[in-house]
């Protein structure tokens, strides 16, 4: 197994935690990617992974990314980002959880943590008893998911103006990957605006009813990503982006929530070469972060809505820039995010 520096995600992280507390059995990696900009904030992923290598590689991926991510939002923090390994049948314990707070207040603020896939509300709730580094409470603003999908529709918006040359979305035809939070939310707002929508999710049931109310179509979840629209937005999975659904898709732009969602990272070339618009994943979907660290941002509701209005401007900035350079908007937007983490 190589040292951690070797490893190919490391990136230079500042620091990377290992906790093992003999007494709970609580195993967690807290990954510092950077400070540069402020506290490393991220949030903890409560994961069962098939080997602890597993988990180191995802906590310092998901780090880096919350570096990238914060810096785009115009945020004072830095990335970091939480894994405890949880055992197959993902038990959760008090005692562990209080182990972990402990884990994160021995940072002394170094990382702030929040929710994130397999932490419910009540188990931040929990860690805030123990520790003050926690963001986005419950009386904090709470659930981020309305804020990202407003972002979200900006952002598509914005696509629509870049691709088509359109300031309306009226009449323009959204194909949204799952209908959850973000999902949902965005296909209330293109709605509104008389957009087209073609809405999918495993649960089909939930994307039938939204298009009966938003009078849009539904297709099963296999079908999302040939569906013959404008826009595509994943909503739902990282990774959904590969070689083979980039040659299937028959719309000119993807612009949706999910994290990561180009598998490999390197379909963007793919994309570019076959004309189809790409919003970076990590800048369109920064509402959720941008209210979840209101608190330690000092921002009241009107600064919040001032950042989230700003994502718009700066995709916009990235596809100008990738059309006078030829790079693609990701490697634009990496490019954005690592000048202003000082790298
Ligand atoms: P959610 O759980 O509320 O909704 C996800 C929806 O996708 C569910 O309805 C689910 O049934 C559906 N789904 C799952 N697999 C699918 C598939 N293969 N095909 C179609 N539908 C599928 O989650 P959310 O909060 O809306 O988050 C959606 C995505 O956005 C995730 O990738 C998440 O990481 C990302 N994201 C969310 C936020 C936020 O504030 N909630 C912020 C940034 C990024």
């Amino acid at each position: 197994m190589p040292a951690i520096w070797d490893l190919p995600d490391f990136d230079s992280h500042e620091a990377v935690h290992v906790f093992d507390d003999l007494a709970t059995g609580l195993r967690a990696v807290i990954a510092v990617h950077s400070t540069h900009l402020g506290p490393a904030a991220g949030g903890t992923r409560f994961w069962h992974y098939g080997d602890s290598q597993a988990a180191i590689t995802d906590a310092l991926r998901l780090s880096r990314g919350m570096s990238y991510k914060n810096a785009m939002a115009g945020l004072s923090a830095g990335g970091g980002k939480a894994v405890i390994l949880a055992n197959a049948a993902r038990t959760k314990k008090q005692d562990m959880l209080d182990a972990f707070a402990r884990a994160v207040d021995s940072l002394g603020g170094k990382y702030i943590t929040a929710q994130d896939v397999g932490m419910s509300e009540a188990d931040m709730v929990s860690l805030s008893k123990v520790t003050s580094h926690v963001a986005g409470l419950p009386e904090q603003g709470g659930d981020p998911g309305p804020y990202t999908a407003r972002g979200v529709y900006l952002g598509v918006q914005a696509a629509a103006k870049h691709a088509f040359g359109t300031d309306s979305m009226s009449g323009v035809h959204v194909a949204i990957q799952g209908v959850g939070s973000v999902g949902g939310g965005l296909a209330r707002y293109l709605a509104a605006q008389g957009a087209k929508l073609t809405l999918a999710d495993v649960d089909a049931q939930r994307a039938a009813d939204l298009a009966a109310e938003l009078g849009g179509n539904s297709v099963a979840a296999d079908a999302i990503m040939t569906v013959d629209a404008d826009i595509f937005s994943p909503c739902a999975l990282g990774a959904i982006v590969t070689q083979a659904s980039v040659n299937a898709l028959k719309v000119r732009a993807i612009a949706g929530g999910a994290n990561n969602q180009l598998a490999t990272g390197s379909e963007d070339r793919m994309l570019a070469d076959r004309g189809i618009l790409y919003a970076p994943d990590y800048v369109i979907n920064a509402g959720g972060i941008i209210n979840v660290l209101r608190q330690i941002e000092n921002a009241d509701d009107a600064e919040i809505n001032r950042r989230i209005d700003a994502i718009p401007g700066r995709l916009s900035a990235i596809w100008s820039e990738s059309d006078s350079t030829g790079l693609t908007p990701a490697e634009v937007a990496d490019n954005m995010a690592q000048k202003l983490i000082g790298r």
